[in-house]
């Protein structure tokens, strides 16, 4: 714990990464567009093997640019935050087969809080992190095929530390931080290095075993089991009560119509009360 700011540091990080330090190469940056943009372009431009099994993580102070799903804003002012970004190259997966992986890294994000002693936070499916119906962090996950038989997935990740009244006034969704649910100053390179330690164990065993292995505990950590939602597409909305998830992580929703079933993709869900 922590009585101010304690910058990113690549140093403290290996040092918390231990033996698990090998595995890794870090980028930090004081400021970027977005950490994901920066992993997808550093790819694009061939710098590195899509074969590499090194995992390359880009993390940031503060994000110009940063980005949620479907075009929206990822908010964050320097330091107020953990955004940072990893890389996964998939041998086996096509993007066809990773609906699911968005749920996986929501489980290492609930394990590694709980670590912490963080209680009382839940998955809003597919994957943010929500705490007393408000928004504590969000996932970004991005495809890019194109080799044989896999593909290789950034994968972004936003957790709110302590933000400023100044960045909670731009966002619209509710919003809350680690600071504002408990008191306390988390140290970020401390938690950066635990959440990387566990996305590589949660991807390993995904690769291993599909998100069938992971399920009840995801449902487990599911904010809206059983709950009456509201169901947001582009075009048109869908009320239902939760009724679960398949084992690509669709969503079961009973509807008027019948059970049905709702793929990751550019849908968002609302609780109704
Ligand atoms: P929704 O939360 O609307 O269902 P989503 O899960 O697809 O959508 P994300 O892509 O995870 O959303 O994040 C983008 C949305 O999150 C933005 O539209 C904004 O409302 C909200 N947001 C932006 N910055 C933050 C932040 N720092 N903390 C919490 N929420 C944020």
């Amino acid at each position: 714990m922590q009585n101010s700011l304690a910058l990113l540091d690549t140093e403290i990080i290996l040092k918390y990464l231990g033996v698990e330090s090998n595995y890794f190469i870090l980028n930090i940056f004081d400021s970027i567009e977005s950490t994901n943009t920066f992993l997808i372009d550093f790819f694009k431009s061939n710098k590195v093997s899509n074969k590499s099994s090194l995992i390359h993580v880009a993390v940031a102070e503060a994000q110009t640019k940063g980005r949620g799903r479907n075009g929206r804003s990822w908010l964050s002012g320097f330091g107020e935050s953990l955004t940072f970004s990893i890389n996964w190259n998939f041998k086996e997966f096509p993007p066809s087969q990773l609906s699911s992986l968005s749920l996986v890294i929501g489980i290492a994000l609930i394990r590694v809080l709980k670590s912490l002693s963080i209680e009382h936070i839940y998955l809003k499916w597919p994957n943010d992190v929500l705490f007393n119906h408000h928004k504590l962090a969000g996932v970004l996950i991005e495809l890019r095929s194109g080799m044989e038989k896999g593909c290789n997935a950034v994968i972004g990740i936003g957790i709110n530390f302590n933000l400023s009244n100044v960045t909670r006034a731009n966002i619209a969704a509710k919003t809350t931080d680690l600071f504002q649910m408990t008191g306390k100053l988390f140290d970020r390179n401390l938690v950066l290095s635990a959440l990387l330690i566990e996305l590589k164990k949660v991807i390993s065993d995904f690769e291993k075993f599909g998100f069938h292995y992971f399920k009840s505990e995801w449902l487990g950590y599911h904010a809206y089991e059983g709950k009456r939602i509201c169901l947001k597409k582009p075009n048109h909305q869908i009320m239902g009560i939760v009724d679960g998830v398949d084992d690509d992580g669709a969503l079961f929703l009973l509807t008027d119509s019948g059970r049905q079933i709702f793929n990751v993709g550019d849908v968002s869900l609302r609780e109704e009360n």
